[in-house]
């Protein structure tokens, strides 16, 4: 599997997305339990991704339930790293994240026809935890790189905990699941102008 390196909007999604299923943020289940959720969640990803295609979905299938525990350490460690947003910080984190992977390589470029971009490729025998772990690193050192570390912020919802990493051009983004938490704040406005309004 390669994971190229200008898809660096693709990665930092699937970083959000994951430190976004914890029972922290849900206050109460977490969204990553067991093998069939991650398998689900790396088939959402995959089918974000530019060309729709990749190992991810596969490599979830195989996960041992040693991968599972990992995957929830690779959480709290993308975590760390949003909410501390510091350059330096972030480079040596994200960096550390990509120590499975092996060759840098070109892919064909699955727009451009005869175009290739610059990839990096898992090394032999990598598990899901390695894949995500490169995206994860890819995603934050491109984010910093392309736009820079005032992109990672924490939710915008007073009671949320969620955290996400804006790649969106203007960069205003303000909620880790807009479509959930910014409909959340905006019922929770309305509520507050209704209340204070005089009763007719
Ligand atoms: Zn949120």
């Amino acid at each position: 599997m390669q994971v190229a390196l200008d898809d660096y909007a693709w990665a930092a999604g699937i970083a959000t997305d994951l430190i976004n299923t914890t029972a922290e943020v849900w206050r109460g289940d977490d969204h990553l339990p067991d093998q069939a959720a991650l398998v689900a969640f790396t088939e959402e990803g995959q089918k974000a991704r530019p060309d729709g295609r990749g190992e991810l979905p596969g490599l979830a299938r195989r996960a041992r339930p040693a991968d599972l525990v990992a995957v929830h350490a690779l959480r709290g460690t993308v975590r760390a790293l949003v909410d501390h947003p510091d350059r330096d910080n972030l480079v040596v984190g994200a960096s550390a994240l990509t120590s499975s992977a092996g060759a840098v390589t070109l892919v064909p470029d699955p727009v451009r026809e005869r175009r290739t971009r610059w990839a990096v490729s898992l090394r032999e025998g990598a598990t899901v935890v390695d894949a995500l772990s490169v995206i994860c690193g890819v995603g934050i050192l491109g984010v910093v790189h392309t736009l820079d570390e005032e992109r990672f912020r924490q939710c915008g919802a007073p009671t949320c905990r969620g955290a996400f990493i804006d790649t969106t051009r203007p960069g205003r983004r303000r909620y880790c699941m807009p479509g959930l938490c910014g409909n959340r704040t905006n019922v929770a406005n309305y509520r507050a102008r209704q209340a204070g309004k005089p009763q007719s």
